[in-house]
């Protein structure tokens, strides 16, 4: 009945209608990402404001929000026809010193004027997400001097990747550093830096979101080929990764993709972060109102592995079906999520808890998955951390976030199983009646009826983040009253 795999859709174009936006939201979406790569920070807040209408308005479950940076992607400036054809075995020079807009079929700009110092002859350079390949012959000064290995339709503003990885650009440019502080400002829950390399990208940019106010969690893009060799480190850093398999796949080579997809998931699981696959999952659906069976395997498996969410990038930004393509996401996820490996877990069992409210959770998941008759999980919770390590767990029984705090109820929006719910401040109500007002939220939900076993894990209500010492087991009686 509820959906634990969330679903992540970029906004664009496409959905810029509102009653597209509705539409698309209500087919199943969890979290929306503004991808500050395009279009202007003036755009992202219209959208954002046309998500607080259509949430509040309509129908009031939370949708958390992701502001995406555009981070130091390097790409080719523009050329004076718009775009260009390049033969295999003809010679095409990158030129750091070319005009931005002068490009033609012999040269053209770079946005990265370092690159000429960071690469070297032999060197494979990809363009446009790996459909045409060149190979550096010499660098000259500001020229990079290449002969096209693989040849196509070059247009404006195409990225570049080296194959391999190594690019020294940093990860922070100065238009992230003003996006974080419009993010921000416009109190997104998560802000995702693009081609980190190291944990002390994350740091830095966890500092400039906080000393601008923010108050969301920071998501590691997975992109470059040191951030896989550096995943640890990172993954600890951050509250959240994305697998971002199409640079990835640019530096890595596709066929090494899926065994790094899984070796994240399980990695950031472990390590008690969220994790996000991304991009082409549902590619075809841009231009038709089916996916292909290989795109439907692909959202499966992610599912399979692990992710918390499953992200569309174009697919609803600028594609021709936003609608259908999550209505289609969100039955592959609920078919898969039957599948019984997906509801059963051997997670840290030879594990020694160190806080009073993890062992906490941690006793709740055992037991959900153990006792039969469990129905639903009610965490009340500050910060929503008690959620968090439940849903490292895997299970098929749904676990609730209650919080006071908005904010929480957004965040979560991203974790596996777990659904927010607003509350009321309980810190003044009497316990007995505390936990009644909790079944009611789950009876009004559907979630639970008579019969049905909730557990409710809380603190002594004085709603101190870090709180959570209880665990208790309710049934629920006629009309909903706790017996
Ligand atoms: P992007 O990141 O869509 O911002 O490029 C995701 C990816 O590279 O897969
Ligand atoms: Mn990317």
């Amino acid at each position: 009945m509820f959906r634990r795999t969330k679903i992540i859709a970029t906004l664009g174009p496409a959905t810029d209608d509102p009653e597209i936006l509705h539409k698309v939201i209500k087919a199943g979406v969890d979290v929306i990402r503004l991808n500050f790569s395009h279009q202007g920070a003036e755009i992202h807040q219209k959208r954002l404001e046309a998500i607080k209408r259509t949430c509040t308005n309509d129908y009031g479950r939370p949708v958390g929000v992701i502001a995406d940076l555009q981070g130091p992607k390097i790409r080719i400036e523009s050329f004076t026809t718009g775009q260009i054809v390049l033969e295999k075995g003809q010679h095409f020079i990158l030129d750091a010193a070319c005009p931005s807009d002068a490009g033609n079929q012999q040269r053209v700009g770079l946005t990265y004027k370092q690159l000429p110092r960071d690469v070297r002859r032999g060197d494979a350079l990809l363009l446009d997400d790996g459909r045409l390949r060149l190979e550096v012959k010499q660098v000259q000064g500001t020229q990079i001097i290449c002969k096209v290995a693989m040849g196509g339709t070059l247009s404006n503003h195409k990225g570049i990747n080296r194959v391999g990885g190594g690019l020294s650009a940093k990860a922070l440019t100065h238009k992230d550093r003003n996006d974080i502080a419009i993010a921000a400002e416009m109190q997104v829950d998560y802000v995702a830096v693009s081609f980190p390399r190291t944990a002390e990208d994350i740091h830095e940019a966890r500092e400039l979101f906080r000393s601008a106010g923010g108050k969301g969690g920071i998501i590691a893009k997975i992109e470059r080929a040191e951030a896989l060799t550096n995943h640890e480190e990172i993954i600890r850093a951050a509250d959240a990764i994305m697998v971002a398999r199409g640079d990835l796949g640019v530096e890595i080579g596709d066929a090494s993709l899926p065994p790094a997809q899984k070796l994240l998931i399980n990695k950031a699981r472990d390590l008690n972060k969220l994790v996000i696959t991304a991009t082409q999952m549902m590619e075809s659906m841009r231009e038709n109102p089916v996916p292909t069976r290989a795109e439907v395997s692909d959202v499966a498996n992610a599912v399979f592995d692990g992710t918390d969410a499953v992200m569309l990038s174009a697919e609803t930004a600028t594609g021709k079906y936003p609608e259908e393509t999550v209505m289609m996401m969100d039955r592959v996820c609920r078919e898969a999520e039957k599948q019984p490996q997906v509801r059963t877990s051997n997670h840290r069992m030879d594990c020694q808890f160190g806080r009073i409210d993890e062992a906490i959770a941690m006793a709740t998941m055992y037991t959900a998955n153990h006792l039969l008759k469990i129905k639903a999980i009610a965490a009340l919770t500050e910060s929503g951390s008690t959620a968090l390590w439940m849903s490292r767990i895997h299970s098929g029984i749904p676990i609730f976030a209650l919080s006071r705090h908005v904010n929480t109820c957004r965040r979560v929006t991203l974790y596996r199983g777990v659904y927010p719910v607003k509350m009321e401040d309980l810190s003044t109500v009497d316990t007995l009646e505390a936990n009644q007002l909790v079944i009611d939220e789950l009876v009004k939900r559907g979630a639970v009826g008579k019969g049905d076993l909730v557990m409710i894990t809380k603190g002594d209500l004085k709603g101190i983040a870090g709180g959570t010492n209880l665990m208790k087991i309710v049934c629920v009686g006629e009309e909903g009253k706790i017996v």
